[in-house]
């Protein structure tokens, strides 16, 4: 019987079932890996490139399902903004992230604002806003230490997002756009959203070393964020000769492979430690 399938069809249909299956195993798995402790937040620091300080950090998520396996976001982000389950992940990564910032606090050490990134689900959930203010509250964290990291798709056709914004502003949440320049209406939500922050996509970075237009580009992006009091932080920075046309244009906030990937909490504290100035 085996005979009348044609072989493509077979291959194709073999690797959908792996997948499913994988997905399948992934959804029975979640809420007890959750239980676990097994979605760990690892922190990628910020850079300033002129003084070399560290100036932030962002939490990313990754999976360790048992001791030799860590799964990446890819591998399960996508599956859990379909079944919803990213909102428990995403409180997850902040409570971790309060908790680092609270043993900070209460060790003496310098603090600086982490960025968690959130999907947008949550923002359209009743009681998002609650959840996330008694988050701090239970830490003790300062709001205006956590910053929300959106990206553009989060502001499409969300009617309540601008309300959303503001009451978020108002709490004293920082609020970022995340993968800036990346999609379609980046420069019309620099206009219209309190932002603190906007990132610029490593796409961005790439485009930016080709061509002399692409260079004007980016420079012309980071004078009008700066000019709004917005704060431009360059994602994917992996070159040198991307750090020095950053510095030349006056962006000085960076994060990227050329300084640091994204390390588990205790190796972002030692790094810290290292890097505070004696
Ligand atoms: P993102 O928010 O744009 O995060 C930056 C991604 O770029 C991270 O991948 C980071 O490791 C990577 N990266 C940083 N510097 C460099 C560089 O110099 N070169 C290159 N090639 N890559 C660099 P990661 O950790 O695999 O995360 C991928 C995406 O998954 C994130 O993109 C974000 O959209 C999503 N994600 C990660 N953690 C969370 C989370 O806790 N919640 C939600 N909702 N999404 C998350
Ligand atoms: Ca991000
Ligand atoms: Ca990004
Ligand atoms: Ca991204």
């Amino acid at each position: 019987e085996a005979r009348i399938r044609p072989e493509p069809v077979l291959f194709f249909s073999g690797e959908l079932e792996e997948q499913l299956r994988r997905n399948r195993e992934m959804e029975d798995q979640m809420e007890q890996a959750l239980a676990d402790g097994e979605f760990v937040a690892y922190y990628q620091p910020k850079f300033n490139m002129a003084t070399g300080e560290i100036c932030g950090a962002e939490a990313l998520v990754r999976w360790q399902r048992g001791p030799s396996h860590l799964y990446y976001p890819d591998q399960f982000i996508p599956l859990f903004e379909r079944n919803g389950f990213i909102t428990e992940v995403d409180f997850c990564v902040l409570d971790q992230t309060c908790a680092l910032l609270r043993r900070r606090l209460d060790g003496g050490l310098p603090v600086f604002p982490i960025s968690v990134n959130q999907s947008r689900l949550h923002l359209q959930e009743e009681g998002y806003l609650q959840r996330l203010t008694e988050m701090v509250k239970r830490h003790r964290v300062p709001p205006n230490l956590i910053e929300l990291e959106l990206t553009e798709t989060a502001f499409n056709g969300l009617e309540r997002l601008d309300e959303l914004a503001k009451q978020l502003k108002k709490i004293g949440f920082l609020l970022s756009l995340d993968d800036f320049g990346s999609g379609y209406s980046s420069l019309s939500l620099l206009g219209g959203f309190p932002l603190d922050t906007i990132k610029l996509d490593r796409t961005f970075m790439d485009r930016a070393l080709s061509s002399s237009r692409s260079q004007t580009i980016v420079q012309k992006v980071v004078e009008l964020a700066h000019e709004m009091g917005i704060l431009v932080i360059c994602e994917g920075v992996e070159l040198p000769e991307q750090a020095r046309f950053l510095l030349q244009i006056g962006c000085q906030h960076a994060q990227g492979y050329l300084y640091a990937r994204p390390i588990p909490a205790d190796a972002f504290e030692a790094l810290c430690r290292q890097n505070a100035p004696v």
